[in-house]
C-alpha cells in the first residue's frame, strides 16, 4: 500500500516510515497539516496515519476537508491516549480506525494491515435491502439511484448487516466483526457509527434497533 504519514514529530514519523516500507509499503512523510493536504492532492494514497495533534493544519480538520472533498482514503488517526473525546471526533469525522499514543511500532503495522486487507479481500458482489444497494466490488453504495458517500468502515458496518437482512446483531458482535480488535469503548463506537449510517441512508428507515438486544437492517414496514 501507498501510506502517507502525517507526522509532525520528526523522530517518530522517521519510525512509522521504516516499519512500514519493512512490511512492504511505500510511505510518504508530510510534518503538518496543509502538507499532508496537497500530498493527498497529488498523489493517490490507500491509507493516510494521521496524527491529530499537527501544526499548521490539526488532524480533525484535514479529516474534515477530506472527507467534504469526498476523498475516500482510509485514514488511521493517532490520538492522545486517554482521549476519548478526540477518538469520538476522529470517527465521526470519518476515521477508519484510531491508535492512542504512545503505540508499539507492531501494532500500528498490524493494524495498516488490517486496514488494506480487508480492502482488498472484497469479492465481487452487489448486497441489496429495499431500495439500498451496496456495491462491494466498487465500494459504492446507492439508495434509490442515489450515491451515498460511506467511508471504508461504514461500509464494512453496513455490510455485516446488509448480508443477513432481519437478523439481529449485538454490539460486541458488530464490534467484532468490523473492528476485529476490541476497542475499550466499543458499544459507544458502535453507537456512533449506526447513527451515521441511519442519517447517511435517510428515511424511510432501515436500520433498527431492537431493545436491549442490538440492531438490525430491515424493510420498512
Ligand atoms: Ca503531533
Amino acid at each position: 500500500m501507498r501510506v502517507l504519514i502525517a507526522e509532525d514529530e520528526i523522530p517518530l514519523a522517521r519510525k512509522i516510515a521504516s516499519a512500514l516500507v519493512e512490511a512492504g509499503h511505500d510511505s510518504v512523510v508530510s510534518n503538518d497539516g496543509e502538507a499532508a493536504l496537497s500530498e493527498v492532492a497529488n498523489g493517490a494514497f490507500d491509507l493516510i496515519v494521521l496524527d491529530v495533534g499537527l501544526p499548521r493544519l490539526d488532524g480533525f480538520e484535514v479529516l474534515r476537508r477530506l472527507r467534504s472533498q469526498h476523498v475516500p482514503t482510509r485514514v488511521l488517526m493517532l490520538t492522545a491516549r486517554g482521549g476519548v473525546d478526540d477518538r469520538i471526533t476522529g470517527l465521526q469525522l470519518g476515521a477508519d480506525d484510531y491508535l492512542p499514543k504512545p503505540f508499539a511500532m507492531q501494532e500500528l503495522v498490524a493494524r495498516v494491515a488490517a486496514l488494506g486487507r480487508r480492502y482488498a479481500e472484497e469479492p465481487a458482489l452487489t448486497l441489496q435491502v429495499a431500495d439500498l444497494t451496496l456495491d462491494l466490488a466498487n465500494h459504492q453504495t446507492f439508495r434509490d439511484g442515489r450515491a451515498i458517500d460511506l467511508s471504508t468502515r461504514e461500509i464494512m458496518l453496513l455490510k455485516v448487516l446488509m448480508r443477513e437482512p432481519g437478523r439481529v446483531f449485538t454490539r460486541t458482535e458488530l464490534c467484532e466483526r468490523v473492528w476485529e480488535h476490541s476497542h475499550e469503548y466499543d458499544t459507544k463506537l458502535v453507537e456512533v457509527f449506526i447513527g451515521r449510517l441511519r442519517k447517511k441512508i435517510g428515511e424511510p428507515s432501515l436500520i433498527h434497533t431492537v431493545r436491549y438486544v442490538g440492531y438490525t437492517i430491515r424493510e420498512p414496514a
